[in-house]
């Protein structure tokens, strides 16, 4: 039996085994401990940020960041409708509106469309408690575009770059452009931790405030003293031991995912219909090269991405949609959203490419000796 082929998968070496090997004979097996500082602060300079909070997941840090920003029942919360889940629901735990915004061509979200909806909702006398950018598949969005123009509108910027940790946009680092910034660092992210996430910001205040908030909002008293409800949100001594050997890892494992992807394009580029999102569309310098995805050209390719991933599956190799938006999920469907139709169409033509660091070159071309004959129409 041939192995199977996944989209992407966690990725560790003898390097992590070393790390999370030296926290468990530390002794500091117990939630906390010196890994969690170190990795702290080692995420914090790589994203170019004061500080940083180790977090049981991305979706907390998310929740945490909003929590800071006011967001509430009678409050909204402005971000893309392409995006995973997770955003959505961190403004639902909060009891704010969401309200959803479409995309570009390339995915991420479209920037002139969030300012004017958040004008639009300001001048209806809504309060606008945050906007929550997200860098989807691993490109930053275009935070030269939205310059200060959030700052003019007064309403503070959470950046969702979970999916975007080592990707840069104009030189910035993913995580610094939001008054604060969560990163993942699930099975499936760029980098693992097995299940976990970080808060990012230069706000001293709001890292404090978040950090009490995270470990159930307990008062500096000789006993278990609370005023208000916390979470149990903290990352493990042993778990960030497994993300500092990761991080060690992280610019090896960009590149090789840059190098996978450059195959697949290599490889079709000679069909006219399909498009490599993000490198056709110029962005590709600050690009983590997190997942490969390509959209298919209805007009010129046979093969919709439904026909596609079932062959690919029957071969053994796993492909995915891109993110389903959320004005189409049940979950959100009576929310309200902002739409040109890029999304859906985005959704409806794109296909994510098994991108993992740890994919041989065997593997790779085992993908597209399915792949290729089937968008040429030859079978399928
Ligand atoms: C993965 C992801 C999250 C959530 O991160 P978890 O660590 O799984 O909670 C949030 N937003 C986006 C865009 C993601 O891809």
């Amino acid at each position: 039996m041939t192995e199977r082929i996944f989209l992407s998968r966690a990725h560790v070496t003898d390097v992590e085994e070393k790390y999370v090997l030296e926290a468990l004979r530390s002794g500091w097996v117990a939630p906390l401990g010196p890994m969690v500082d170190r990795f702290e602060r080692e995420i914090a300079d790589r994203c170019g940020v004061e500080g940083a909070l180790a977090l049981s997941s991305g979706t907390a840090a998310l929740h945490l960041a909003l929590l800071d920003s006011g967001a509430g029942p009678g409050t909204v919360v402005v971000l893309p409708s392409m995006t995973f889940a997770a955003s959505a629901n961190a403004v639902a735990y909060t009891g704010a509106e969401p309200v959803f915004v479409d995309s570009l061509d390339d995915a991420n979200l479209d920037v002139d469309l969030l300012i004017d909806t958040v004008g639009t909702l300001q001048a209806e006398g809504r309060t606008v408690a945050a906007v929550m950018t997200v860098d989807l598949f691993g490109r930053c969005c275009d935070y030269t575009s939205l310059g200060d123009r959030l700052v003019a509108l007064g309403v503070p910027l959470i950046e969702d770059a979970a999916e975007a940790l080592g990707a840069t946009h104009a030189g910035r680092p993913a995580g610094s452009f939001g008054r604060a910034a969560a990163l993942s660092f699930n099975g499936n992210k760029i980098m693992t931790t097995s299940g976990g996430g970080m808060l990012v910001s230069n706000d001293g205040d709001l890292l404090e405030r978040a950090r009490y908030l995270s470990t159930q909002a307990r008062q500096p008293a000789p006993w278990y003293e609370h005023t208000e409800v916390g979470y149990n949100y903290r990352m493990s001594n042993i778990l960030a031991a497994l993300g500092i050997g990761q991080l060690e890892r992280l610019d090896e494992m960009i590149a090789r995912r840059r190098e996978i992807r450059d195959r697949y394009a290599v490889a079709l580029d000679h069909l006219d219909g399909v498009t490599f999102l993000g490198r056709d569309q110029g962005g590709d310098a600050g690009d983590n090269h997190w997942l490969t995805c390509i959209t298919l050209d209805p007009e010129r390719i046979a093969a919709d991405p439904s026909t596609v991933m079932a062959a690919l599956d029957a071969a053994g190799i796993e492909a995915r949609h891109l993110w389903k938006p959320m004005h189409l999920q049940p979950l959100y469907a009576t929310a309200r959203a902002v739409t040109t139709g890029t999304a859906e169409r985005l959704f409806e033509t794109g296909v994510t490419l098994p991108s993992g660091s740890e994919l041989t070159d065997a593997q790779i071309e085992r993908v597209l000796s399915t792949l290729v004959p089937l968008l040429e129409g030859r079978t399928g």
